[in-house]
């Protein structure tokens, strides 16, 4: 699935939630989380984030892709 970074933390511009045709994008304490079990990887919600934040997973920038763990737990792991 699609995995929102350490760009949202404190942002959270929410223009991906207005495209996802799903509505899989939920808000957290500091950041946005896209819901791994909804999220069906059409990649809408990429283009819009003003500060670049989501990739899919695969695509994550070495240094970010803690946040792929992160995103399931932070739905309870599944
Ligand atoms: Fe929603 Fe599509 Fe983005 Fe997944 S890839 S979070 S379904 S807009």
């Amino acid at each position: 699935s699609y995995v929102i970074a350490e760009p949202c933390v404190d942002v959270m511009d929410k223009a991906c939630t207005d495209e996802c045709p799903v509505d899989c994008i939920y808000e957290g304490g500091r950041k946005l989380y896209i819901r791994p079990d909804e999220c069906i990887d059409c990649s809408a919600c990429e283009p819009v984030c003003p500060v670049d934040a989501i990739y899919f997973e695969q695509d994550l920038p070495s240094e970010w892709v803690g946040y792929a763990s992160a995103n399931v737990d932070f739905f309870g792991g599944n």
